[in-house]
């Protein structure tokens, strides 16, 4: 079985990222991982402030960098690495699979526009677009969000969340035929059991595995949708919970 850890981020790209993307390489390929999407906040939401001075396309070049530092780790420590994208909107975010940068600088448009536009028209360039911890409540989110008709699916378990809003996921998810995935939106590389035990969560990983190694953002697009992956919890001791 190869599994996937489908959202995590790094710092300095992400301000809220407190591990670098060596710490984070290092950890889950230590970890037994195969493979890692690094899914940074991007302009829209919460990139480091550092990037905003820059014109749009040095912003780009800025986003994928710590990206661009992974994959050269990940070649040479053994584990994949793919990139990824969370877009954000007043506090709710959307993971989106399958854009490269060359895609991000064509598209400066993107920016200019509402989420009921711009995710139609990531789909419609071949995203797989996941509305990332939809039950998701902190203090900078006035009210809950949700955008079922422009999205392919939803985060049923995200490992960085209170519990319920998870199993509220999972319900929004069968009411519409969503698509599923599941991450650990991990901010901390191998903190990240320390971090979550302190903040009162359970203190374990969420991500994809498969019977299939994935080569490219391609395959794992395919996979979600085929039905081929399936979520799964591990925790410190490297037990896996599958989840069907
Ligand atoms: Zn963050
Ligand atoms: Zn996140």
């Amino acid at each position: 079985m190869y599994i996937y850890e489908t959202h995590c981020h790094t710092s300095p790209v992400s301000k809220c990222g407190k591990a670098s993307a060596y710490e984070t390489v290092c950890f889950y390929k230590q970890f037994g991982y195969d493979g890692i999407f690094i899914t940074n906040h991007f302009l829209d939401g919460n990139i480091n402030p550092e990037a905003r001075v820059l014109p749009y396309c040095e912003q780009i070049d800025y986003y994928f960098s710590d990206y661009e530092e992974a994959v050269r780790i990940g070649a040479s420590a053994g584990i994949k690495v793919f990139p990824g994208v969370e877009l954000s909107c007043k506090g709710t975010d959307f993971l989106i699979f399958g854009l490269d940068k060359e895609w991000y600088k064509a598209h400066p448009e993107i920016l200019e526009m509402k989420k009921t536009e711009e995710l139609p028209y990531l789909m419609e360039a071949g995203a797989l677009v996941i509305q990332a911890h939809p039950y998701r409540e902190a203090h900078y989110i006035d009210h809950i969000r949700l955008f079922p008709r422009s999205v392919h699916g939803v985060e049923v378990i995200n490992s960085n969340q209170a519990w319920g809003a998870n199993e509220m996921a999972e319900i929004y998810a069968e009411q519409y035929g969503f698509l599923r995935t599941a991450g650990s939106d991990n901010h901390w590389g191998g903190n990240a059991f320390t971090r979550l035990r302190e903040k009162g969560f359970r203190p374990e990983l969420a991500g994809m595995c498969s019977d299939t190694e994935i080569n490219s953002v391609g395959d794992f697009i395919a996979g979600v949708k085929s039905g081929s992956f399936r979520s799964f919890l591990i925790d410190e001791n490297k037990k896996i919970t599958i989840r069907e």
